[in-house]
């Protein structure tokens, strides 16, 4: 059987078709998956153009009943979808339960903020006048997610798309299409018109160009990398669309002289190697003060021989593998790289000897430590997206902040610190979208905004009732009554 794309509230099969395979053990094959052609895509925004006009109109008790039901039906089947994300992304277990979770209540969030949506009543400045201000659906929007977050990106983009009116064409991400198939395959039987959803499989490269630059396309909303985000901007610029972009990080981890030295350790192995470090949010930056420095590299290599890395469904995994051999690859030359340039290994830095029931060597990164690592180096400039973290040296405070600052990302970061005041600065100068004090980097709610500054994000922010901006278009009406 192959998985089909939906369009216009059918299952059709694409121009060709794509094998899923579990990262933990390559051998086990998940399923087919179909891979659209420019003409299918094409049939998809013609769906979701079609279906705008009734479903930007409608009533928002219908909009909510779907999201409601939808939510309700990811949280009842929490424990096999987060199997099948755990088996077709490699995160463990309870981190993809975990995630599926979060989808869940990103639909039930918006099932009740989609009858919230207000706006303003202004006297005008001319008597007898009065100014509304309105928010409406933006149209049809292109939601483009990656491979690392399957079904809480697509969760975070389309329910705020669907709450405020809007029809979707998603295109998940060509290595993880299963997760974002069984969120569809959810939301076709829950209600909706035809046409409002529709999903799309295939590569970036194929219809990617012709998705984003379609004249039917309102908005686009992207999370996925750098080169990808900035080509995506330019296109979207030149042809007057609304656009919103998350794209890589590097975040910083600092740790002071004064931290709780259990509690850094373990949010800054949280940070860094959970999820196997495939977070947009994951710090890979360890910036430590001297007075500290030797007794947290020491505490931080004692707790991590105590993590195993194995088959990400199997019970007693902390990580799991990562989420292809281009991942792994690309991993282990930035750790070669580091150390060419003069970094110290002191714990991983190559591949895991976890071998699979077939036989066949899984994606397995050992977590990786390094020190004596400069901000200037190749490994505290790029992202590398896998189990590595450096550690930076730094006198005190205010070189700490100085070097977190000194990226061109600014995705989220954290402080490690007893000092209040050490803390409040932090908050108030990292220049970063979200900020963590003696919390892990990583791991946010989903009713509070989400995104940052400089090289990592671009537009308005996700999540939360600040989704409004993207995902609707604000009118100005004066009426004379
Ligand atoms: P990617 O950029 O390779 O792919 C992301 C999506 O874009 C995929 O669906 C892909 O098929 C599509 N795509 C590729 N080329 C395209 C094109 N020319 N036009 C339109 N779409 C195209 O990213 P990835 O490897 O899937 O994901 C990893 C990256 O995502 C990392 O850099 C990570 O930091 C980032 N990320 C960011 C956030 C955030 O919120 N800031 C969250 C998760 C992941």
């Amino acid at each position: 059987m192959t998985y089909c794309n939906l369009v216009a509230g059918e299952w059709v099969q694409g121009a060709t078709a794509g094998l899923n395979r579990n990262p933990s053990d390559p051998n086990d094959v998940i399923g087919e998956y179909a891979q659209a052609s420019v003409d299918q895509l094409d049939a998809a925004i013609a769906a979701a153009r079609a279906a705008f006009p009734a479903w930007s109109t409608g009533g928002i008790q219908a909009r909510s009943d779907a999201l409601d039901r939808i939510g309700t039906e990811i949280l009842a089947r929490r424990e096999e979808l987060g199997a099948l994300l755990a088996r077709e992304e490699g995160k463990t277990r309870p981190e993809a339960i975990g995630e599926v979770t979060r989808a869940g209540h990103i639909f039930r969030f918006f099932a009740g903020e989609c009858l919230r949506l207000s706006g303003e009543l202004l006297p005008s400045v001319r008597p007898g006048v009065g100014v509304e201000i309105t928010r409406e659906p933006v149209g049809v929007v292109a939601l483009i997610t990656p491979w690392n977050f399957p079904i809480a990106i697509p969760a975070w983009k389309i329910a705020p798309a669907l709450a405020w009116g809007n029809c979707v064409v998603l295109k998940p991400a060509d290595l993880t299409p299963a997760s974002a198939w069984a969120l569809a395959e959810i939301i076709h039987r829950c209600g909706l018109p035809a046409g409002v959803f529709n999903l799309v499989m295939g590569r970036g490269s194929v219809i990617g160009d012709a998705f984003v630059t379609h004249p039917g396309i309102d908005a686009v909303s992207f999370t996925g990398s750098t080169d990808v985000g900035h080509r995506i901007a330019v296109q979207c610029a030149e042809r007057g669309k609304k656009v919103q972009l998350e794209m890589g990080g590097k975040n910083p981890q600092v740790v002071l002289d004064d931290a709780d030295l259990p509690q850094a350790v373990e949010l800054c192995v949280q940070s860094a190697f959970f999820s196997t470090g495939q977070r947009c949010t994951a710090a890979s930056r360890l910036i430590v003060t001297e007075g500290i420095h030797d007794r947290f590299v020491e505490a931080m290599a004692q707790r991590m021989a105590g993590l195993r890395v194995g088959d990400a469904l199997h019970a007693d995994t902390h990580i799991g593998p990562a989420a292809s051999e281009a991942q792994l690859r690309q991993d282990l030359d930035y750790v070669e790289g580091a150390r060419t340039e003069g970094a110290v290994l002191v714990a991983g830095g190559g591949a895991a000897d976890c071998h699979t029931n077939s036989g066949k060597r899984g994606f397995f990164v050992a977590p990786t430590l390094l020190t004596e690592t400069t901000p200037s180096m190749r490994i505290n400039r790029e992202e590398v997206f896998g189990p590595v973290a450096s550690v930076i040296r730094v006198r005190d405070y205010e070189q700490a902040l100085a070097v977190a600052n000194d990226t061109p990302f600014g995705l989220s970061s954290g402080i490690a610190t007893t000092s209040l005041r050490h803390a409040r600065h932090f908050q108030r100068h990292s220049q970063a979208g979200m900020v963590m004090v003696n919390l892990p980097t990583a791991g946010v709610d989903y009713h509070v905004p989400f995104g940052g500054r400089k090289g990592s994000s671009y537009g308005p922010r996700e999540q939360g009732r600040y989704a409004q901006e993207f995902f609707t278009s604000v009118k100005t009406a004066y009426v004379q009554g």
